[in-house]
């Protein structure tokens, strides 16, 4: 099929050919899985996810209560795509070490941290001859997981990479991260997708797409008060809620996505 871009093409294609494991882009993925709630109750049994980190929520949201497996991919365009895949026990990366040799960094002084902590990934290709690459950063943040897998594996096994390191934002002191906010605002089905930006010293605007059955007032109440326990009120947020045009299309938005630093001086 290619790459998702338009829901009903997509679940057309899916209904047709009787279809029942998928590769996407997690946001992707989900905002397929929450339009198109049949597909995964008759359908898609497997998920293979790729490209962005994948949040917890998000898994558990496809995974239905088990009935269809969500694999992880890591991989990135430096490694020749592919760095690791999930093998059925659903716990960690099995790294590609026959070309790759990974190592988990401190991001500020590059040096090797102990096995189990996090750090930053940075591999090194084993047998490239046109573009060898030594000691690459990924700006990915991650740790390997030093007990051996169930399925018995030799290969290394690499915890569920965590977020991009320059998607953390530093706000009056205190950090968050895209991932942070995906944990929460993934976990609730009727959201659709959602876009943070912060452009005062100490207040992020979150602008969720919310699916037009929602009772938005409703939602917005839950939201803050999740967001209040969660950040114990170290963050000011303020919350715009766009209804879900049931558009099939898939906006670029859902494929890189970043949290929107505009603070004078920030980085872009
Ligand atoms: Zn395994």
């Amino acid at each position: 099929h290619g790459v998702l871009d338009d829901v009903e093409a997509a679940a057309a294609c899916i209904f047709q050919n009787g279809i029942t494991a998928i590769v996407g882009i997690p946001m992707q993925v989900s905002y397929l899985a929450r339009m198109k709630k049949e597909l995964f109750d008759t359908h898609i049994k497997k998920v293979l996810l790729s490209t962005d980190y994948v949040a917890d929520a998000l898994v558990k949201s496809l995974s239905r209560n088990g009935t269809c497996q969500v694999f992880n991919h890591y991989g990135m365009t430096e490694m020749g795509y592919g760095g690791g895949v999930e093998c059925a026990c659903l716990s960690g990366y099995h790294l590609r070490e026959n070309d790759l040799y990974f190592e988990i960094v401190d991001p500020i002084t590059g040096k090797v941290v102990e096995d189990g902590t996090y750090g930053e990934v940075v591999f090194t290709t084993l047998n490239r001859q046109a573009m060898p690459l030594i000691r690459y950063k990924t700006g990915d943040r991650a740790r390997f997981l030093v007990e051996t897998c169930a399925c018995g594996t030799f290969l290394r096994r690499m915890e569920k990479v965590r977020g991009r390191i320059e998607n953390t934002l530093s706000v009056e002191g205190h950090e968050i991260t895209l991932r942070d906010l995906d944990e929460i605002f993934l976990a609730y089905e009727s959201l659709m997708d959602y876009r943070v930006e912060c452009y005062d010293p100490n207040r992020l605007h979150v602008r969720l797409v919310l699916d037009k059955n929602t009772d938005a007032k409703a939602f917005q109440n839950a939201l803050k008060q999740e967001l209040h326990v969660r950040f114990q009120s170290k963050f000011d947020f303020e919350i715009e809620i766009e209804e879900d045009d049931r558009s099939s299309k898939i906006t670029r938005s859902m494929i890189k996505r970043k949290i929107h630093d505009c603070r004078q001086g920030a980085k872009r």
